[in-house]
């Protein structure tokens, strides 16, 4: 009867929290402005990404901090009290409350690792972790701190409700043991709910952490951390059955008290055979031996090969060096086609066999299983995959890329090919020669055409050469790490500057070498040019000039004008390697000239195009004095000249300016090509210096005209003249 009676409350209270949608948490204006403020105060290169589930910053990387003092724990304290309105606190005591579990040494820095209490009791998932380098400043800040926690902080259901509502909610009626209770803030759609945690423990593979809700007794969450696992030992090729025979060695499986046996499953994964079940063994090891051929062969020794080298990969390289704890995956073997994958909608490995197909036995080769796998755990950590555009290419890259890392095997899949002798692809490729005989012959900057595991050698093969200069682990632990801050759907590009991201933050002296490495592969982007400066040329004109970009690719500079706040536009293009330019159209020092301004960007050989450099300003009579470094003075002019028409060609107008070292009586004219005077635009006594008119020739028919000046001066009668030809395109 009692047990009726909960059911029946628990179901009227269950659904309410399923009502709340699930909404993201975005930074207030407050936060933003003290984002603006902290990279005013500690350096541009600081990036950040805002966490949509605290509304706080998930991470903070690229600068350096100020440096702080005293323990490690003060320090961390001391650095987000000094951002209080960037994490959006109400007051100190969120972060006073913070305990340290965990500091980690690890190059050159240490991580301190912070999880959030509030008012004694614990924030599920709520932990910070912050990045200090030998100089005892922030490099990086990332993680889940939860603000604003308004709640009732008493419950108001017992711990045996809470019991007994999380038992009705699993349908569990007998446990093995009292459960373990913990009254907790429970972070979920952007609330907080004071929970109790409930530990029920069921069985061997039944144990659940439950979140009963301590207002209402709902089951808010529950799921199964089941473990019981205990080393056996099974029969497994140790690489593939083409380098040696089968080796017994340990394997982690599960043992189940309640029916006394062992199942071929462990936490990171379980072999599902044809008929859906699990492999079990009454002692718990697993000694099977393919039958005849050692390519083909229909028993449970292909579910223990694979679930030995998931697990292997999964705790002695994902885990313990990369530092990333995966989550359980069903696989199925044997399927009946001649592929092996990832099953992103389902979140399952899939291992084929055929007897006809080009491949051997995908379950039997360690480097197939650890390509697989990396699928999952990238799906997993940045939702990257699919057989399509760079997306594609990437996780093919990155699966061949961490399988041939952790075997330290350039070649991958050497066995698995029925034809192939050496390797299915191979990473350690020439980029001077790489070609893709097997595939398409494909290149980035032409535009990634062939398939996916085609255009991935692009990508491995830099990953590759990466690990080639860095080392291993440094190399694994960069992209592992670049890896995280991706989306979905990232480019090659994106997928460099994630890499750069990182490194520029961690290592900083490594982006010269990563930069070359991609370069090499054809990934590079132009980099914004340095500092424009812009002065006054010998002969009275504008003078830019700017340091020269040595990335490879470098292909030109694009220099942009905007003349008299008309807009920029683009000027001129000039080669790679100049780093000068005069603007022969706009002469300095009259102060009658309109402002113009100048910026420039780089562009590659791909004609990528980078961001603008600085803006530097002329103005009425001279130059901006802050754009100005060798300080010019007035500009004096004492020669004669027509200048340069522009624009030329031109349509429909079109300005023609001179310069004149005395007083002169003056005549400027247009004439067409029959000798015929069109216009005249200046007649009679101009002072000394520049002077400015503009034809306008929306009545004229295109055509060639010549542009003619005839002066004398009149303090030494000296006479000048210039002729100019313009074109009108219409
Ligand atoms: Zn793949």
């Amino acid at each position: 009867m009692n047990t009726l009676r909960f059911r029946i409350i628990i179901l009227t209270f269950i659904v309410l929290p399923f009502l709340i949608s699930a909404q993201d948490k975005t930074p207030q204006t407050t936060q933003k402005d003290a984002w603006s403020k902290y990279q005013d105060d500690n350096g541009a290169d600081w990036k950040l990404r805002w966490n949509k589930k605290t509304g706080s910053p998930a991470s903070m990387y690229g600068g350096k901090s100020k440096e702080y003092e005293g323990s490690f724990e003060t320090k961390a304290k001391s650095f987000l009290k000094d951002n209080i309105e960037l994490f959006d606190f109400e007051n100190e005591s969120y972060i006073d409350q913070l305990i340290v579990t965990k500091t980690v040494d690890r190059k050159e820095g240490t991580f301190v690792r912070l999880k959030q209490l509030y008012n004694n009791i614990p924030v599920v998932g709520g932990e910070y972790v912050t990045r200090f380098d030998n100089t005892n400043k922030v490099t990086y800040a990332g993680g889940y701190l939860y603000n604003k926690i308004n709640l009732d902080l008493t419950p108001k259901i017992s711990e045996s409700v809470a019991i007994e509502s999380a038992k009705i909610g699993l349908n569990i009626m007998e446990l093995k043991s009292q459960p373990l209770t913990e009254v907790v803030i429970l972070p979920w759609d952007g609330n907080y709910s004071l929970c109790w945690k409930v530990l029920l423990v069921e069985s061997a593979i039944g144990k659940w952490e439950c979140f009963v809700d301590a207002q209402n007794g709902a089951l808010i969450y529950h799921e199964n951390i089941v473990s019981n696992s205990v080393t056996k030992s099974g029969n497994v090729y140790l690489t593939n059955p083409g380098n040696g025979g089968i080796t017994s060695d340990s394997i982690e499986v599960e043992y189940v008290g309640g029916k006394n046996q062992f199942e071929l499953r462990n936490n990171f994964a379980t072999p599902i055979n044809s008929s859906g079940q699990v492999i079990t063994s009454t002692t718990g090891n697993f000694y099977y031996t393919p039958p005849g051929s050692t390519v083909y062969d229909n028993t449970n020794f292909d579910y223990v090969n694979t679930l030995y080298h998931v697990f292997n990969f999964a705790t002695v390289y994902i885990r313990d060096e990369l530092g990333y704890t995966p989550s359980a995956i069903d696989i199925y073997v044997h399927q009946n086609y001649d592929n092996a994958y990832f099953d992103a909608e389902t979140s399952v490995l899939r291992f084929g066999q055929t007897l006809t197909g080009d491949y051997f036995d995908f379950a039997k080769s360690n480097d197939m299983i650890y390509h697989e796998y990396t699928h999952f755990i990238i799906y997993n950590i940045s939702g990257i995959y699919g057989f399509n555009d760079e997306k594609g290419a990437m996780s093919e890259g990155y699966a061949d890329y961490f399988a041939c890392s952790f075997t330290d095997d350039s070649n991958w899949a050497e066995w698995l090919h029925t034809t192939y002798t050496t390797h299915l692809r191979k990473l350690n490729t020439d980029p001077a020669t790489f070609n893709y005989s097997n595939y398409d012959n494909i290149s980035y900057r032409t535009s990634p055409v062939g398939s996916a595991h085609a255009n991935g050698m692009i990508w491995s093969g830099a990953l590759w050469d990466l690990r080639t200069l860095l080392g291993d682990s440094l190399a694994d632990e960069i992209i592992f790490t670049s890896v995280i801050s991706l989306t979905s759907t990232p480019t090659f590009l994106d997928g460099l500057n994630a890499i750069l991201d990182y490194a520029g933050t961690v290592y900083p002296s490594t982006i010269p070498t990563i930069k070359t490495i991609f370069c090499n592969r054809e990934i590079s982007f132009p980099e914004t040019p340095g500092l424009l400066q812009i002065s006054t040329s010998s002969g009275g004109f504008v003078q830019l000039n700017w340091p020269l970009n040595t990335e490879c690719n470098h292909s030109g500079y694009k220099i942009y004008r905007d003349y008299d706040f008309n807009g920029f536009q683009l000027l001129t293009t000039v080669g790679a390697s100049t780093t000068s330019y005069e603007d022969r159209g706009i002469t300095v020092g009259n102060k009658f000239d309109p402002k113009v301004r100048y910026k420039i960007s780089a562009f590659d050989v791909s004609g990528q195009e980078s961001s603008t450099s600085n803006v530097v300003t002329t103005y009425a009579g001279g130059i901006n004095s802050k754009d100005v470094l060798n300080n010019l003075k007035e500009i004096q002019l004492t020669k004669f000249e027509l200048f340069n028409a522009y624009p030329n060609p031109f349509n429909p107008q079109t300005n023609i300016n001179f310069s004149l070292p005395e007083k002169s009586n003056t005549i400027l004219s247009v004439y067409n090509t029959l000798g015929m005077e069109i216009k005249t635009l200046a007649n009679g006594i101009l002072e000394k210096g520049i002077h400015k008119r503009v034809l306008y020739a929306s009545q004229l028919p295109t055509g060639i005209y010549i542009v003619k000046i005839n002066s004398r001066g009149l303090e030494t009668n000296k006479k000048y003249t210039q002729t100019q030809k313009i074109i009108l395109i219409k």
